[in-house]
């Protein structure tokens, strides 16, 4: 690698708004055989939206979003802003426990409140089937499926909705028409994956991740398609990224992501992982 092609590369990756923060990035990333991405926050805007609620019988919608909201107050999930937002003057709660890459469980005025997906419902006890037409129906629309239970009984299915960012399909097929392949890995239920990864037009998915499974995530990636670049913008992103042959950070992401990134996609956008791989493989054609 001549440094005048590099510095050529990076002043023209520095116009599109890409940063390579580490020597070897360009070269790595132009031997990508898959770019995957983290889906909320990366290929969504990251601001979900309450869409719809379904309550279980013997519960009323405004008590349980009430308690919902409330119970979401600590939490720093993008699904709890759209959830406080439903109900604005909920109480503080009396206690909080966080379960990273499930959902909460919380004390709300005496009231024990479990809100999270269907493994938290299973793993208490719960038994999520008399909501199983709300839970499918937001699935497929790409929404993600949260249950609550109060006192130990199932008491609705909420779906949230996040928009996909506008230039991300065209940014998927840029992709693989440069001949990579694409991949999305989230802790989001199968069903809403698979309905949004269609939309994109994306082949590869890995759902109900766990935040430390997102690493094993990339090493099967790795095993099927060779080297992986990984663009996530979350601090449960980090190791991901770490452990990727390239990590890509979106500018606007957490500190703690783009820390451990070797290129920092400050146009916020998809499509700067399209042009950081298109200008990694002009700059190494030309040093060779
Ligand atoms: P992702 O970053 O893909 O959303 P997470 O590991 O953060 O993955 O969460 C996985 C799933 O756990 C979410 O899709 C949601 O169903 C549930 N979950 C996590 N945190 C919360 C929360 N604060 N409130 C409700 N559900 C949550
Ligand atoms: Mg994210």
């Amino acid at each position: 690698a001549t440094p005048t092609s590099i510095m050529v590369g990076t002043g023209r990756a520095a116009e599109l708004g890409v940063l390579f923060r580490k020597g070897d990035a360009l070269q790595m990333l132009s031997q990508a055989r898959v770019v995957a991405f983290d889906k909320t926050g990366t290929l969504t805007e990251g601001r979900p939206e309450l869409a719809s609620s379904t309550m279980a019988g013997g519960f009323d919608d405004a008590e349980v979003l009430r308690l919902v909201a409330s119970a979401e107050r600590g939490s720093a999930h993008p699904i709890a802003r759209a959830l406080e937002r439903a109900a604005p003057a909920a109480p503080e709660p009396d206690s909080v426990e966080t379960l990273p890459g499930a959902g909460l469980r919380a004390v709300v005025e005496g009231r024990e409140v479990l809100v999270g997906n269907a493994r938290l419902m299973a793993e208490a006890g719960i038994d999520d089937s008399p909501l199983a037409d709300a839970l499918g129906t937001a699935a497929a629309r790409g929404q993600t499926p949260v249950l609550v239970a109060v006192d130990g009984r199932l008491a609705a299915a909420l779906a949230v909705a996040d928009r996909v960012k506008p230039d991300a399909r065209r940014a998927v097929a840029a992709l693989r028409e440069a001949g990579v392949q694409v991949a999305m890995i989230t802790g989001d239920t199968r069903a809403t994956a698979r309905a949004i990864a269609d939309d994109l037009g994306i082949d590869h998915v890995e759902a109900e991740v766990r935040p430390e499974g997102k690493v094993d995530a990339i090493r099967h990636l790795r095993d099927r398609f060779g080297d992986v670049a990984f663009a996530g913008d979350g601090i449960n992103d980090a190791p991901a990224l770490a452990e990727a042959e390239v990590g890509l950070a979106i500018g606007t992401g957490t500190d703690v992501a783009i820390e451990s990134a070797d290129v920092v996609l400050s146009s916020g956008a998809v499509a700067g992982a399209v042009n950081a791989l298109a200008l990694s493989r002009a700059v190494m054609r030309n040093i060779r």
